[in-house]
């Protein structure tokens, strides 16, 4: 069993947060990741897997249970069956940006736009990582997954997994627990071979961007250069010389609120429509059905609106520090709570308590977190 001596979270961690766990084990392989899980729930240990510790909020008190870290690497192309298709498996552990690096090389398109997002590839689904309207639920196939408690991973398809806005039933929602405890080994996309031709871009969130009109053709390689030089200016790409990094990207996640609520919050607030389920279907038990089939009723879709333009709006600008606190916001982006150097996992909660209330008393809404949260109460 690769135990390894326990290194302080903060040290693993893009908030730098955490102390030192009872124990930590480094899976290099998918079997070693296996065996390792298999041993804690043997053990009957508190568990947490660690990718690369980018949507992690973890708090001072040393974690008293197991921490596996997730090291596996590799990529492997597979058959598609569908014409100018590939599928690419890949171990959890590998790198997302080495990765999406790896398929823009090779002429891959489906995920370029979601270039520079820090982390592993396992991590992505937990939360359906997106960016400029791309999301990995687009191109997921499925997943090699281990429930806790079995005795080996099994595929798992990606419309089993709950795939929605910065959510799966793995996730391990603040207030709430994940739906389904288990741990990725692999994930198997399947992306469109495009090579390196120029071609009109898709999505008009996209575009606005990257500033191109519609109609306008560049390659793969072109979106995932602009797209990281403009996570870049926001302080979206890991940085250690930039403390505006040092952050969990963005610490709340937009609010989904109903149409209605929409319409008391001042007009100039960026929203935008949550899409309405297109194929909705109810089910009528055939001892209940009598020949007709009721009307589907269609409600008003919910809305997204900007946390960071509320958060704004609420008097808490750019740079924002409480008296004497070594947390703050980013000086780039008004979501990301950022460890201006040292700072404790208790002085980023008083930060994040404090715009949540300012927030709450000036638009009446709950701000959620998007991290996840361990051993921190906000
Ligand atoms: C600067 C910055 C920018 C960011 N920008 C974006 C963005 O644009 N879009 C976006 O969606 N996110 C963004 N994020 C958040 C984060 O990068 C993603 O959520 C990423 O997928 C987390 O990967 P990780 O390996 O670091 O996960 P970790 O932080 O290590 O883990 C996160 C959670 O997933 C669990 N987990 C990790 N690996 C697995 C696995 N193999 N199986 C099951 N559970 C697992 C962990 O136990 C934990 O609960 C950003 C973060 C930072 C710091």
């Amino acid at each position: 069993m690769p135990e390894v001596t326990p290194l302080p979270l903060k040290q693993l961690t893009t908030l730098r947060t955490g102390g030192v766990p009872a124990r930590m084990v480094d899976a290099h392989t998918a079997d070693e990741l296996v065996g390792a899980l298999q041993d804690v729930w043997a053990r009957g240990d508190d568990w947490f897997v660690l990718g690369g510790g980018s949507n992690l909020f973890v708090g001072d008190e040393p974690f008293d249970g197991t921490v596996i870290r997730i090291l596996t690497t590799g990529i492997e192309t597979l058959a598609s069956p569908h014409p100018g298709h590939v599928r690419v498996r890949v171990q959890a552990g590998h790198n997302w940006d080495d990765f999406v690096a790896w398929t823009v090389a090779s002429g891959l398109a489906g995920i370029e736009a979601m270039s520079g997002i820090p982390g592993t590839v396992g991590a992505a689904p937990v939360q359906n990582v997106g960016a400029y309207g791309q999301e990995i639920v687009q191109t997921l196939v499925e997943v090699e997954l281990i429930d806790e408690g079995d005795d080996r991973a099994r595929p798992v398809p990606a419309a089993d997994l709950g795939l929605g806005f910065r959510t799966s039933v793995l996730k391990h929602h603040y207030g709430d627990i994940a739906t389904r405890r288990a741990v990725i080994v692999s994930v198997t996309l399947e992306l469109e071979m495009v090579g390196p031709a120029e071609r009109v871009v898709q999505g008009q969130q996209l575009r606005s961007a990257l500033g191109l009109d519609a109609g306008d053709a560049v390659s793969i390689q072109w979106i995932r250069d602009h797209v990281r030089a403009t996570r870049a200016r926001k302080g979206m790409v890991l940085d250690d010389t930039d403390p505006d990094t040092y952050s969990a990207g963005s610490f709340f996640q937009n609010a989904v609120v109903s149409a209605a609520f929409a319409r008391t919050l001042p007009a100039d607030c960026p929203r935008w429509p949550v899409a309405p389920d297109p194929n909705p279907v109810r089910v009528i038990p055939l001892d209940e059905f009598d020949g007709t089939v009721p009307p589907i009723v269609t409600s008003e879709p919910d809305v997204k609106v900007s946390s960071g333009w509320l958060i704004e709006q609420a008097g808490i600008r750019k740079g924002f520090h409480l008296p004497r606190s070594r947390a703050g916001l980013s000086t780039k982006h008004a979501l990301a709570l950022t460890n201006r150097g040292d700072a404790t996992a208790g002085e980023l909660s008083e930060l994040a308590r404090y715009i949540r209330g300012r927030v709450s008393a000036e638009f009446g809404l709950e701000l959620h977190p998007e991290p996840v949260l361990i051993g921190v109460d906000l």
